[in-house]
């Protein structure tokens, strides 16, 4: 296990959902305290600076660091708990998952369920169980028994998936890759500019609460006050059974992607530009995407003060927003380098030239 390997390993595993950030958080500082300054702001978002030969432009990398989830609402009197989703969750992929409820007496263990099958009459069999009708069942038989182990409303739950290498040794699974694969992103690049010169000062930052509403870059671009983002994100891949090509193109291990479009974003287009070409002199493959339904911290960022020039990097991802994803190694690999030699090229004149 190589040095990626084993951060992507330890970050996807670690537990963080909007407003329960701070283990990530904890691991973003461990690997990035000696070569940054960190900050946090109010909200709990972690702000790594990483001085370079100027102080300008303020260069913003932004990854989220919580994950979908749930919350603990209320506790039934037969002691299952119910609670509130935490991000956008498809209800299809929802049942029969392992949970850990995060409570003040410690870890709590469960599972996802609704009516079992074999009692429910034929023609509703057919038909799709609603989150509202799922429940988590620590296996307890009674209330008290729930309250007891310190369960309580406002705990949150997090989905339990290990990481592991696939068949193809070069792809990944895991859960949390939305957006972990975005933090682990800017960790390694400032890791990687602490050992060349930048003409800029590059801000790593770690946002919160993405998945209920970009909550986090609201406040950290606040903080930041950047002159330019890239936001590093997964990407859908479309490469499973049943996609056609004109629904979505993305696929495995074929080079990040660059969000031309997404619901709340459309990228500053010399910045877009400055990406194509980068990639181009580098021979890394670029995919391009554009999402309608969906989109990332930079709808926030790019909006802050009077609007920053922003551009969305994904890795591409089978599976988000469920307990388990699948991405390409190769095109981790391959952001990472598109990344760094993007930031090395945003000096001041070419940051002011991306807004005339
Ligand atoms: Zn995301």
């Amino acid at each position: 296990m190589d040095q990626t390997e084993a951060l992507l390993r330890e970050i996807t595993e670690a537990p963080g959902v909007p407003g329960y950030e701070g283990q990530v958080r904890a691991i973003i500082r461990r690997h990035l305290e000696e070569v940054t300054t960190i900050e946090q702001d109010k909200m709990g978002s972690i702000i790594c600076k990483k001085a370079g030969l100027a102080d300008s432009p303020r260069v913003m990398l932004a990854g989220h660091m919580d994950e979908i989830g749930f919350m603990v609402k209320l506790i039934t009197k037969e002691g299952f708990v119910k609670f509130v989703p935490l991000g956008g969750w498809w209800d299809q992929v929802m049942l029969a998952q392992r949970v850990v409820i995060k409570t003040a007496q410690g870890d709590v263990f469960g599972v996802t369920g609704a009516k079992p099958p074999h009692i429910l009459p034929p023609d509703e069999r057919k038909k799709m169980v609603e989150k509202k009708d799922m429940y988590i069942d620590i296996g307890a038989t009674s209330e008290g028994e729930v309250k007891e182990r310190g369960v309580c409303p406002g705990d949150p739950i997090i989905p339990i998936s290990d990481f592991a290498v696939l068949a193809n040794p070069r792809t990944y699974m895991a859960k949390a890759w939305d957006d972990r694969v975005g933090c682990a992103l800017f960790i390694q690049a400032i890791q990687r500019l602490a050992q060349e010169p930048h003409p800029n000062t590059v801000y790593g930052v770690g946002t919160v609460q993405e998945e209920v509403g970009l909550r986090g870059a609201k406040t950290s671009a606040h903080a930041v006050s950047p002159d330019v983002a890239i936001i590093l994100e997964v990407d859908i891949a479309g490469d499973v059974p049943g996609i056609e090509p004109e629904e979505s193109a993305i696929k495995l291990g074929k080079g990040p992607t660059l969000l031309v479009y997404d619901a709340r974003m459309i990228p500053n287009l010399k910045l877009r530009d400055l990406v194509i070409e980068t990639a181009q002199e580098l021979d890394i493959p670029l995919q391009f995407s554009a999402m309608e339904g969906g989109a990332t911290d930079g709808g926030m960022i790019h909006v802050h003060a009077e609007g920053v020039p922003a551009v969305v990097l994904g890795v591409p991802t089978r599976h988000i927003h469920s307990h388990v994803g699948i991405l390409h190694r190769d095109d981790y690999d391959h952001a990472l380098k598109l990344v760094v030699a993007l930031i090395k090229k945003l000096d001041q004149t070419t940051v002011q030239g991306l807004t005339v």
